[in-house]
């Protein structure tokens, strides 16, 4: 069976690639039969969810939860949320339904979807690094500061004019402490100072370990710079990666908008 989904897969690649690229997405019927031998990891904002003028204000269109229950039973549960949100926030966003996750960009980690959560929590970031970070959100009305623990993220999409402001002084404060763990992660309109050594790409390699999503072949949809880490890793797993509204190097295929994304997945329960 596994030779068979990778001759599929292959097809599958094939038949993607052999298209017109910029066009190709993915034929969810070649994927129905193998839906058990399958891992589905999703990003969240801008993949599931369109993307909203402030985090707090995206909403889980009707139909969306019913069909990841479904696809989380079809798949004997490996399916995921890889998102840059914390747990915590994405089950608020869910609620009252709850999902395996890789979250906070790999920092925490649930691996069942019961309430006893197994999360494995990075480090807090230093308190005077965060400090003069949070600062940061006086260089303009309209700069939103989101406080994850692990990380700290500036959104700015309602005051898209201070990007250069931000990451000249994200620059600043990040030369004068040469010697802190950190990385930047530039988002749609989000700039998150994280610690580094963690990605959502060290997130999912560590949950393809465990059961259930291990020995299956990934499928990976995400839109943003940072799921581009785990396009990366998707060939190392034989896995399939697909990126949303612009094709990203290295994927098998993309999707428009997450509308296309809700479809795919509800085709996949339904392929009629
Ligand atoms: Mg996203």
């Amino acid at each position: 069976m596994k030779s068979e989904l990778a001759d599929m897969a292959m097809d599958q690649k094939r038949t993607i690639l052999d298209g017109d690229a910029p066009d190709a997405v993915p034929v969810p019927h070649a994927l129905v039969p193998h839906l058990d031998e399958l891992a589905i990891l999703l990003d969240i904002d801008g993949t599931l969810l369109d993307l909203m003028p402030t985090p707090r204000e995206v909403w889980v269109p009707p139909g969306l939860s019913e069909t990841l229950k479904h696809l989380t039973e079809r798949t004997s549960g490996a399916l995921a949320l890889v998102s840059g949100r914390s747990l915590n926030d994405i089950d608020l966003i869910f609620a009252p339904d709850v999902f395996r996750a890789v979250a906070g960009h790999g920092a925490e980690m649930r691996l069942s979807a019961d309430n006893e959560a197994e999360a494995v929590h990075a480090p807090p970031l230093d308190k005077e690094l965060k400090r003069r970070l949070a600062a940061l959100a006086k260089l303009s009305p309209g700069i939103l500061l989101e406080d994850k623990g692990y990380s700290l993220a500036l959104h700015y999409r309602l005051a898209p004019h201070a990007e250069k402001a931000i990451y000249e002084a994200v620059s600043l404060v990040r030369a004068e402490l040469p010697n802190a763990p950190i990385e930047v992660l530039p988002g749609k309109f989000v700039c998150e100072i994280k610690h580094s050594g963690f990605t959502k790409a060290t997130g999912v390699c560590e949950l393809m370990k465990h059961e259930p999503f291990k020995g299956r072949r990934p499928i990976f949809i995400g839109d943003d710079v940072t799921d581009e880490t785990v396009f990366a890793i998707m060939p190392d797993m034989d896995g399939l990666a697909f990126s949303v509204g612009r094709r990203a190097m290295g994927v098998n295929g993309h999707f428009d908008a997450p509308a296309d994304v809700r479809a795919f997945l509800a085709r996949l329960l339904d392929p009629r």
